[in-house]
């Protein structure tokens, strides 16, 4: 994110942009079997929306906790040792802790890290419920481009797949009526259909990993991470009680929950790149920012009913040092 306008950023979004336009240009010139209207009327709709997702996966970013200030640690010694808190909703509501029962701290950004929320190394920033950082859009996943990134996926396997479908049919036809015999191949086209099969392979091959991961509610952290992460559920570990859907405690329980708690409940948000109509509700709440997630009823009561996280509660919220220091001197009040 800090390094939005630099080459490094600039050259892989030019170079995704200038391959999008270029096979849409091919497609639409050098097609001479179907109707160019049919062509225009496929291809520059499912292009725009695909371009337009990609740009507001960037322009919306992934969402940092750095933006909500009332995240930022003051003292990182004192949030070490836990004298000093996080704001109350999130101490509340977070789910994942540290070993010694602490919450999560970037050394680096100095802010109290929410659950699923990462340190990126590219952007060298904190973000809310990282997926994974994408080179070729020079920009992380997250909480707050998720959704666009699934549409964009979407969207450039359908394009991808027309593109390839026409050229192909193009190719084939030149091909059967002897035309090699006479003229050379159109090097343009054959270009645009090696590329289009293999962009169609791979992004077919993602979106359908994506959409997997979207009905499990599971980001790509978590499912390649997962040894790391286990470690920061260690608390959840003892209070839990049975490895029963502990790998993933962001389940709701079904993958059309799944799906609609990241893309919106209805259709149209589901198809169209616009906002979700739950986020525009809770525009000026603390819900739907990333900071912490909705679980199930079931994993929510056992964790509020543990002993084990009770205790962990105290040890959070009272530093063990101090802890000893305060029973001394309760024992000299009482004394006295
Ligand atoms: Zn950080
Ligand atoms: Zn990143």
């Amino acid at each position: 994110m800090n390094d939005r306008l630099s080459l490094t950023s600039l050259f892989p979004r030019c170079l995704t942009t200038c391959l999008y336009i270029w096979t849409a240009y091919i497609t639409l010139t050098r097609i001479h079997q179907i109707p160019r209207w049919f062509l225009a009327l496929t291809i520059v709709p499912t292009l725009a929306v695909a371009l337009y997702t990609y740009y507001k996966v960037i322009a919306r970013g992934p969402g940092s906790p750095l933006d909500f200030p009332d995240l930022l640690v003051h003292d990182l010694k004192a949030a070490e040792n836990g004298l000093e808190l996080p704001p109350e909703y999130m101490s509340k509501r977070c789910l994942t802790l540290k070993h010694d029962g602490r919450f999560r701290v970037c050394q680096i950004c100095h802010v109290w890290k929410p659950d699923r929320c990462h340190h990126c190394s590219s952007c060298d920033v904190c973000i809310l419920k990282m997926d994974h950082h994408c080179p070729w859009f020079a920009e992380c996943t997250g909480f707050k481009n998720q959704k666009f990134f699934i549409q964009f996926l979407m969207y450039t396997t359908l394009y991808a797949f027309l593109v390839l479908i026409y050229t192909y049919y193009e190719l084939g036809t030149w091909f059967n009526s002897g035309s090699f015999n006479r003229e050379l191949i159109d090097f343009h086209l054959l270009g645009v259909a090696l590329l289009a099969v293999a962009v169609f392979i791979s992004v077919l091959a993602f979106t359908c990993f994506s959409i997997y991961q979207v009905c499990k509610n599971q980001t790509t952290i978590e499912v390649h991470g997962m040894r790391r992460y286990r470690r920061d559920l260690e608390i959840l570990n003892d209070s839990y009680g049975t490895n029963e859907h502990l790998e993933n405690i962001f389940d709701l329980g079904s993958s059309m929950a799944n799906w609609q708690d990241i893309m919106g409940t209805s259709w149209l948000e589901w198809i169209l790149p616009i906002e979700t109509f739950k986020y525009k509700k809770s525009k000026h709440t603390k819900d739907e920012k990333g900071l912490y997630f909705n679980v199930r009823p079931q994993v929510q009561d056992r964790l509020l009913s543990s002993r084990c996280l009770e205790d962990q509660l105290l040890r959070r919220v009272t530093p063990r040092p101090s802890l000893e220091a305060d029973r001394a001197s309760v024992e000299i009040i009482g004394a006295n």
